[in-house]
């Protein structure tokens, strides 16, 4: 079994949702050979091989791994972060043992695609950045035609939660993102 027990050990306001928290949990050994396999029969997770991080997403939340530890983001109380956490054992260890049987996916930012983006912009259109519409700087931001601080507006006080989140989707998934912000991470 690659992951025998994890620990609740930070509870945190949601950056994305004042009324839900974030939770960090850590867990016991080293679960990112894992990842790999994970990548390739999951849906729509990002991963970042050289950062050793998986994101899942999974109706509407985003839960990170790490190699000693998850974050879980927009969650209601410490019961569903329970509940999450039995979920992720499961699923890792599952995983891990069919290991023969998968072929491993380490490709980065395979299902990211412009409108996971563009659901986290502002969606002002108000064109500092230079693009007509929010959409066509997702779409610029997805091809790496664009960096994410050119979107001005995402960067004032009333875009702060989905700022949180779209930025670590992109770190998560190799884009390059302000380094204040990676300085300003808890975890
Ligand atoms: S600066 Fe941001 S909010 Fe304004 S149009 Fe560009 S992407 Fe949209």
């Amino acid at each position: 079994m690659l992951l025998n027990s994890y620990k609740i050990t930070r509870t945190l306001p949601c950056l994305a949702d004042p009324e839900k928290i974030r939770v960090i949990a850590e867990v016991s050994g080293e679960i990112y050979e894992a990842f790999p396999y994970l990548n390739a029969v999951l849906k729509g997770c990002i991963y970042n091989h050289p950062a050793l991080t998986l994101t899942i997403k999974k109706e509407g939340k985003l839960f990170t791994l790490h190699a000693h530890h998850i974050t879980l983001a927009k969650i209601e109380d410490e019961k569903e972060a329970e509940e999450i956490l039995i979920w992720l054992k499961d699923l890792i260890n599952e995983t891990y043992e069919k290991q023969d049987q998968i072929e491993p996916n380490y490709s980065m930012a395979a299902e990211l695609k412009a409108l996971d983006i563009f659901r986290l912009l502002p969606g002002t259109n108000c064109k500092k950045c230079g693009e007509p519409t929010c959409l066509a700087f997702a779409v610029k931001l997805v091809g790496r035609e664009i960096e994410i601080g050119k979107c001005i507006s995402l960067f004032s006080d009333e875009f702060k939660g989905k700022r949180n989140i779209l930025l670590d989707l992109l770190h998560a998934a190799g884009y390059e993102v302000p380094g204040a912000y990676l300085e300003s991470k808890e975890v």
